[in-house]
C-alpha cells in the first residue's frame, strides 16, 4: 500500500491506497502550520496505523525540483525545509513531495477530464489564481517548480486618458495588476466592488447572476473577459487542449461555462465542445494527484 497525502493550510488529509488507486483508509487533521515534530508525528501516526512501502504529499506551496524546498507562506514548518527528505529521514521511508495544484491536473490527466488529452492545461480558482501542466501524464515543474503558475505577471495596466478605467490592484507577489489580483474568488469580488461599489461574496456573485441579477452578471461577464484570454493565449502557447477547474469557482457552474465559452471564442482552432470544465474528482484530487505522482 501506499500512504498519500494532501497537505493544506487548514487539513492534512491522508489516505492508503492500494496498487488499483482505491483508497482503503483515510484520515483527516487539523494541519499543525507551526509545528514541524507534530507535522512529523501526524505522518508517523498514519504510518503507524497502515503499513505502506512508500509515502507521497501534494502540498500547498511551490517545490524546487532541484533542492526539493518547499516554500509555504501558509505552513510556516515546512516553509524553506527539503520535506521529501527531512519527512523520509524522519519516516525511513521514501517520500515524494509535488505542489497541490499540479497534483490536482495530474489526477484529472489521469483519471478525470483530462484522460486521453496529451498536454492538460488545469486552473485553480480559489482564494487565488494557481495551475499546472501535465504533459503525457507528466508534470512540466519549471524552474524553482513555477510551471504552470499562470496568476503573475502585471497583464493589467491602468488606462493613460483614464486612469481609473481599469483596476490594477497590489499583489501579493509585489506587483500590481497581476491576474492574480481578479482571476479568483477574491478578485471577482474586488471586481464587483469596483464595477458597482458594493461588496459582496463570490458565492452571491455568481449564483446572483446566474438567477438574473444584472450587476452580479456584468461583473461575471467581465471577470471571464478578463481571464479568459489569458487562458486561450496559454492553450495556444502549451498546445494544451482540456482545462480542468479546480477551487472553490469550480463550483459554479454558470461561471465556468461562461468562462469556457469566452475562451472557446479566443481559440484560433474552433472546438466544438466544453474545454473549460469542473474537475471530476472533487475533494480527491489531491490525494489521488500524489498517489499518480508516487508511482
Ligand atoms: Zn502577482
Amino acid at each position: 500500500m501506499r500512504l498519500c497525502a494532501d497537505v493544506g493550510g487548514s487539513f492534512i488529509d491522508i489516505a492508503a491506497f492500494d496498487g488499483d488507486a482505491r483508497i482503503l483508509w483515510r484520515r483527516k487533521t487539523a494541519t499543525p502550520v507551526g509545528d514541524w515534530a507534530a507535522f512529523v508525528a501526524a505522518f508517523a501516526d498514519a504510518v503507524q496505523a497502515v503499513p505502506c512501502d512508500s509515502v507521497s504529499i501534494a502540498t500547498a506551496g511551490l517545490v524546487d525540483p532541484t533542492s526539493g524546498k518547499v516554500t509555504s507562506a501558509n505552513i510556516p514548518c515546512i516553509d524553506g525545509r527539503a520535506l521529501a527528505r527531512d519527512l523520509s529521514a524522519a519516516l525511513a521511508q521514501p517520500v515524494r513531495v509535488v505542489n497541490d495544484a499540479d497534483a490536482f491536473v495530474l489526477a484529472e490527466a489521469a483519471m478525470g477530464v483530462g484522460q486521453g488529452h496529451e498536454r492538460v492545461f488545469g486552473i485553480i480558482l480559489g482564494t487565488g489564481v494557481g495551475g499546472g501542466l501535465v504533459e503525457r501524464g507528466r508534470i512540466v515543474s519549471g524552474a524553482g517548480g513555477i510551471g504552470g503558475e499562470w496568476g503573475h505577471g502585471q497583464v493589467i495596466h491602468a488606462s493613460p486618458v483614464a486612469a481609473n478605467a481599469m483596476p490594477v490592484f497590489p499583489c501579493g507577489c509585489g506587483r500590481h495588476g497581476c491576474l492574480d489580483t481578479i482571476g479568483s474568488a477574491r478578485g471577482l469580488e474586488r471586481l464587483h466592488r469596483f464595477l458597482h461599489g458594493v461588496d459582496a461574496d463570490s458565492i452571491a456573485i455568481t449564483r446572483g447572476a446566474e438567477a438574473g441579477n444584472a450587476k452580479a452578471y456584468a461583473t461575471v461577464a467581465w471577470f471571464c473577459d478578463l481571464i479568459g484570454g489569458s487562458i486561450a493565449m496559454l492553450l495556444h502557447a502549451v498546445s494544451a487542449t482540456i482545462v480542468p477547474v479546480g477551487g472553490g469557482l469550480a463550483n459554479a457552474t454558470g461561471l465556468i461555462a461562461a468562462l469556457d465559452a469566452r475562451v472557446r471564442a479566443n481559440l484560433l482552432t474552433p472546438v466544438a465542445t466544453p474545454v473549460v470544465v469542473p474537475g471530476r474528482l472533487g475533494d480527491e484530487a489531491g490525494l489521488i494527484g500524489a498517489f499518480v505522482a508516487g508511482k
